[in-house]
């Protein structure tokens, strides 16, 4: 590959993303790119993954092809490669013309010429287009770069049939390495990706999947919609997703939050497309700060800032509660993850599960169900427990801004004697009934059903009365939870004893199910910024304020979103550091040298004019 190995690569980060240090694993990625070999990255989201190819692409001499799968998300890929004085380019069917005439043109160009690409946006169905395919074979790309390679593996959650024809890259561009990203890949994954891409000894990159500046909280659901309203006014003017199971349930909370006076919208497979790119769109340039969906709405957002996202209905499996969630705080700065359990959710999700005619599909959701039930319901460590699934055991410190249990919010109060009603009533009734069934029995239910099967005759009949059926369903999810009881996989699935139920049926073995104290909650550092910003230091939060206003300016004159220009933390580090020359503000983390030219005369103007102390 034409790459200058000798180039300081530190001073290129700086230089290009006025960034002083690599994250975890961008530097060993780039090293092996810049001794030509192929590499497998499997890095989780805002690890910083686009740096690893595009800071090689700015030192080759040559461009650098990027295949991505959305064409909705280039846009703001090339834009922010662009911000940074990257020269990038796009090649996708909304084109028009004359724009793709200039950017094949480009491609062509000659890699010292003025209008050379340093990046070639692509989606894979390009390869299906002979003269593009005829140009590549002329001017063949200095690196490969395949993101989101995930979607070639029909193991992984998001295969496009599309993404096989990128096993010919490799032939057909020899010598040329292949960089593969994902933030999803479970070995199998991996080892599939690896086979399909036709990567050639690649080395392999596996990051850890902990998201340091992420705290996890779990909530029990009572009055919800109530609860989502308090938890968006209390955080109100931050950027937050709020997910829920259904097109209608989204519909509510954002009609819901609207009526409140907060800026939110829904968004959904329902809606028109227009509909749902507004909406997306306005929350990406901060216009709405909420944006409540399904999980329809995903893939297609790059927003950095996302400061929650609120889960009001419990995911369909750990997997997918880690990559939502996730989708906070891209930009490294804390962010919170906050889940909202309830009892009932647990049983519409079953029932919904129940109807799968697909038997293995069925067991397969049963089994992600129980272990988010388990995540939701556990009194360890959530991070832990995340870090757990994926393989890893975490050796970080706990502190409070961890998650609700670190944070002390959560403790575990004693069911035992609810456990034994419970488990006798399953072995009464022949540990043949499900979850619905069983609370029916211990809460004295006088239904036909009940009666015919003479289970209002048996002795743990009615001796839960006087506790609504929400909680013994609690009770037999922590149950679950702890395997304490097992639930089978059939279309009917009954509950029958597990490992030490005997034991806890002859009080030899305490149960016990999380409680929590709502007062503690983890300390986020996200509401702790904001405080400071507000509260403690009244220059500073205006200053910030100011700063703020003049992205968004900035960002609108632009079209496009304001992270693009620059992030929170670029923001909050310019207003802490206060520069009054454009060397003090080249040291601003995040200012390279194409902001600074762009934008730094505006900015420093708005530092250095002096704020207007409050009267007070
Ligand atoms: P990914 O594609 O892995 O989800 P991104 O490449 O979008 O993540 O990076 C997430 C954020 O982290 C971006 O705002 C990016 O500018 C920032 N970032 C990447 N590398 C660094 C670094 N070395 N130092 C500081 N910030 C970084």
């Amino acid at each position: 590959m034409a790459l200058a190995r000798d180039v300081d690569l530190q001073r290129e980060l700086l230089r290009i993303y006025g960034y002083r240090e690599f994250r975890p694993n961008q530097r060993e990625v780039i090293d092996a790119l810049l001794c030509g070999r192929d590499v497998f990255v499997v890095m989780p989201t805002g690890g910083g993954k686009t740096l690893c190819y595009q800071l090689p692409a700015v030192i080759s001499n040559g461009f650098t092809l990027v295949i991505s799968p959305l064409i909705a998300l280039m846009k703001d890929q090339v834009d922010a490669a662009r911000a940074n004085g990257i020269r990038a380019g796009v090649l996708n069917s909304s084109l028009e013309p004359a724009e793709r005439a200039q950017t094949l043109d480009a491609m062509a160009a000659d890699p010292g010429s003025e209008q050379a690409l340093d990046l070639l946006y692509v989606a894979p169905e390009r390869f299906a287009d002979a003269a593009f395919n005829a140009l590549l074979q002329r001017r063949p790309p200095a690196l490969i770069a395949i993101d989101e390679a995930h979607c070639v593996s029909e193991w992984g959650h998001d295969f496009r049939p599309d993404y096989l024809r990128l096993g010919e890259l490799t032939a057909r561009c020899p010598g040329v390495p292949v960089a593969a990203f994902t933030a999803t890949a479970t070995r199998r994954v991996q080892a599939d990706i690896v086979e399909r891409l036709r990567l050639r000894s690649p080395h392999v990159v596996r990051a850890s999947f902990d998201r340091p500046n992420l705290s996890y909280r779990v909530l029990l659901k009572d009055h919800q919609s109530s609860q989502i309203n308090a938890f968006v006014r209390e955080r109100r003017g931050l950027p937050g997703i709020i997910y829920r199971s259904t097109r209608k349930r989204v519909e509510q909370t954002a009609t819901a939050l609207q009526a409140k006076g907060i800026r939110a919208a829904p968004y959904h497979a329902g809606l028109d497309e227009e509909t749902r790119t507004r909406n997306q769109e306005q929350f990406k340039r901060d216009e709405i700060e909420v944006i409540v969906a399904t999980i329809a709405f995903g893939m297609g957002i790059d927003k950095s800032n996302v400061r929650y996202v609120l889960h009001a209905d419990i995911p369909k499996s750990l997997e997918g509660y880690y990559q939502e969630s996730g989708r906070a705080g891209r930009d490294g700065e804390p962010a919170e993850c906050v889940l909202l359990y309830g009892a009932g959710d647990v049983a519409t999700a079953r029932y919904f599960i129940n109807r799968v005619s697909d038997a293995e599909q069925r067991a397969r959701a049963a089994r992600s169900l129980a272990e988010m039930v388990r995540y939701a319901g556990s009194t360890s460590c959530r991070r832990v427990q995340l870090l757990r699934y994926f393989g890893e055991s975490w050796a970080g410190a706990s502190d409070e801004s961890c998650c609700d249990v670190c944070a002390g919010a959560v403790s575990s109060v004693d069911i035992t004697r609810e456990a034994q009603i419970v488990m006798s009533a399953v072995v009464r009734t022949g540990r043949r009934f499900g979850i619905g069934h069983i609370v029916d029995v211990v809460r004295g239910a006088n239904t036909e059903r009940i009666r015919t099967l003479g289970h209002d005759r048996i002795k743990t009949w009615g001796v839960g009365a006087e506790l609504p059926a929400v909680h013994w369903r609690r009770v037999i999810d922590a149950l679950l939870s702890d395997g304490l009881l097992v639930q089978t996989d059939e279309k009917y699935p009954v509950i029958t004893l597990g490992n030490g139920a005997r034991e806890v049926l002859s009080g030899e073995r305490s149960a016990g199910m999380i409680a929590h104290r709502p007062a503690r909650a983890p300390a986020v550092a996200a509401d702790r910024a904001q405080r400071s910003i507000d509260h403690h230091n009244p220059v500073y939060g205006e200053l910030f304020e100011r700063l703020r206003r003049l992205r968004k300016q900035i960002a609108d004159e632009k079209g496009v979103p304001a992270y693009i220009i620059f992030t929170d933390r670029t923001l909050s580090d310019m207003a802490e550091r206060r520069p009054s020359t454009l060397e003090a503000l080249a040291q601003v983390h995040g200012v390279g040298a194409a902001k600074l030219a762009r934008y730094g005369e505006r900015f420093l103007r708005a530092v250095t004019v002096l704020p207007s102390l409050r009267s007070e």
